[in-house]
């Protein structure tokens, strides 16, 4: 007679996303996820804000590439929410990890951890909100490292935005901006001047973080940085290191 267990998995099979049978998610994919975060945002083109100012310094886990991409889409939109348990504790990890150097800026200032919204469409067909408990996880971590963190969830997508489909780039970074509103409980939430940590689960061209950062700073607020699970590698350039950013997690502050 099969065990008990064996049979358990044949009417629930679990696998890895990246195929690896038998476990929810393997070792070579967690391996993945353990970071250190590295600041990837030169990599994101919408970024740039075309006044002067630096863009928005982001720190990322790892390439959102291979493997990675399976997991974040099977998280996000195949049900595996139970990945939580993988993806919240990297992000806690990493957030520990920056959180001395926002301690040492600021001191006692409190950080608010604005997750990115998603679109309504998207979270009704999800259920919910999966990148709020990557924020979760991110307000987590700051406070393990002595930071007076919290969870605001301050930000909405309007419904209307229009199809990005036949838009130019710059066009899309209008729509998009216009495509992002502070809620009034966020507003309430946030008050007349917040220093601000945003959290995303994937940098590609930074349009919608750069739309957030916009949302933020119109409303009076500072937007110190983001952070991210995983960024887009550039496509032009091969070499690996420069692929993924700058190694270093010194002057995170600084806008380079
Ligand atoms: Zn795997």
């Amino acid at each position: 007679m099969r065990p008990v267990r064996e049979l358990v998995r044949l009417l629930l099979p679990v696998a890895c996303p990246c195929g690896a049978p038998d476990v929810r998610w393997c070792a070579r994919c967690a391996a993945l996820l353990d970071g250190p975060p590295v600041r990837v945002e030169r990599g994101a083109p919408r970024l740039d804000r075309l006044d002067g100012v630096a863009a928005v310094p982001v720190w990322a886990l790892t390439p959102y590439s291979g493997p990675v991409r399976d997991v974040v889409v099977h998280w996000k939109d195949r049900g595996r929410a139970d990945l939580d348990r993988l993806l919240a504790p990297a992000l806690h990890r990493a957030a520990r990890r920056l959180g001395p150097a926002f301690h040492d800026a600021l001191g006692d200032t409190p950080l608010a951890v604005v997750p990115v919204p998603s679109t309504g469409a998207a979270r009704r067909a999800r259920g919910r909100e999966p990148v709020s408990v990557l924020a979760r996880a991110v307000v987590d971590g700051l406070r393990d490292a002595g930071s007076a963190a919290r969870f605001v969830p301050a930000l909405a997508r309007r419904g209307a935005a229009r199809d990005q489909v036949g838009l130019g780039a710059r066009a899309r970074g209008r729509n998009l901006a216009g495509a992002v509103r502070m809620t009034r409980r966020g507003a309430r939430a946030l008050g007349q001047r917040s220093a601000c940590i945003l959290v995303d689960d994937v940098l590609t061209t930074g349009a919608t973080l750069a739309a957030v950062e916009r949302a933020l700073e119109r409303a009076g607020h500072d937007v110190l940085g983001a952070t991210v699970l995983a960024a887009t590698p550039p496509p032009a350039d091969d070499a690996p290191a420069a692929r993924h950013g700058r190694s270093d997690i010194d002057g995170k502050l600084v806008r380079t």
